[in-house]
């Protein structure tokens, strides 16, 4: 088996990497930098997938929370672009290819942050800059008629791991004893343990009858200040400073400080359907093996 990962590289795509190898699957990269199992984007338009691809994951994306960038209409096009034309490069690969299976990752911000439970069978429509990415990511991941390869979608809920996003960047604040809330806390937080996140990847491609929409969310549905008093607590730290909602709307731009300062509620229900088995179910695990591993290590 041979498995193509587009943003390879980053937080996600290293940990699904990782696990690949572990199942003794090969996988080749597509990054923008050069490297060892690594090939460019545009050695991809040019030149096609490798010849025995199997199965094809598009995790790609320039990171929307990099705080040193600022949100300007041209990171807004790097943020787009590299979601979008990404898929739709690697959908006119797969059309000349055999690749079985591809999946790419979208974003949670499809479903409206209304207050209203939502599940996969649930079609929603653009709202905001946000919700509209997702929208046309999961478009330009389409297969043309007749083409057999099967598709599928995780749209990720903010991904938690001691190594790599919110719980890196934030991990250092609660640590302190300076953590606390986003705002007025109040807000959902759909969230997913990257464990769980990988294995959903994992689960997708060894199951030929699994295609379409999967919510790569926890079962659990918490608020942001839930999910603050978890993290506190696993490190044994108190989380008394909220950050205000208008200082991350000025520092960030209000667009992007949504991402953070409003939350949809997403319910896994397709993946939990499809026999999927968490092994973070709740925060508390999550958070506890966040403690844990720091204290440990
Ligand atoms: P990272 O920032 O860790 O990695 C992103 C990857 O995308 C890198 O490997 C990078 O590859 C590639 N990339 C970045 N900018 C560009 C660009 N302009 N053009 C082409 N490729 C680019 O992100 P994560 O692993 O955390 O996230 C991966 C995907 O999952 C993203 O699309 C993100 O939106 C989505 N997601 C993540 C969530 C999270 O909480 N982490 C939540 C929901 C969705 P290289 O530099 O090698 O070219």
């Amino acid at each position: 088996k041979h498995v193509v990962i587009g943003g390879g590289t980053g937080y996600v795509g290293s940990c699904i990497a990782t696990a690949l190898h572990s199942l003794n699957v090969r996988t080749t990269i597509i990054s923008r930098m050069p490297g060892p199992n690594r090939i460019s984007w545009q050695h991809l338009e040019t030149n096609g997938l490798p010849n025995d691809t199997t199965a094809v994951i598009n995790v790609a994306g320039q990171n929307i929370l990099d705080f040193t960038q600022r949100w300007t209409p041209g990171f807004k096009q790097n943020v787009y672009n590299s979601r979008v034309k990404t898929n739709d490069q690697l959908v006119k690969a797969i059309t000349n290819s055999d690749v079985k299976t591809f999946i790419t990752i979208s974003g949670v911000a499809y479903y409206p942050p209304d207050g209203k439970e939502y599940s996969e069978y649930d079609k929603c429509e653009k709202y905001d800059f946000l919700s509209e990415l997702t929208h046309d990511w999961e478009k330009a991941s389409e297969l043309p008629d007749g083409c057999s390869t099967r598709r599928a979608i995780v749209r990720s809920g903010v991904v938690l791991g001691r190594t790599g996003g919110m719980i890196k960047q934030t991990f250092l604040p609660f640590f302190l004893g300076v953590g606390g809330p986003l705002g007025s806390g109040d807000q959902y937080m759909p969230w997913i343990h990257i464990k769980d996140l990988v294995n959903i990847f994992i689960h997708i491609l060894k199951n030929d009858n699994v295609s379409g929409v999967y919510n790569g969310v926890a079962p659990e549905l918490v608020t942001n200040a839930k999910f603050t008093k978890a993290f506190a607590s696993a490190l044994t730290r108190p989380a008394f400073f909220p950050v205000p909602g208008f200082l991350l709307k000025m520092l960030l731009n209000e667009e992007r400080a949504k991402v953070m300062l409003e939350g949809q509620k997403v319910l896994p229900k397709r993946v939990l359907e499809s026999g999927f088995k968490y092994e973070y179910p709740t925060i508390e695990e999550a958070c506890k093996q966040f403690g844990v591993l720091f204290y440990s290590s």
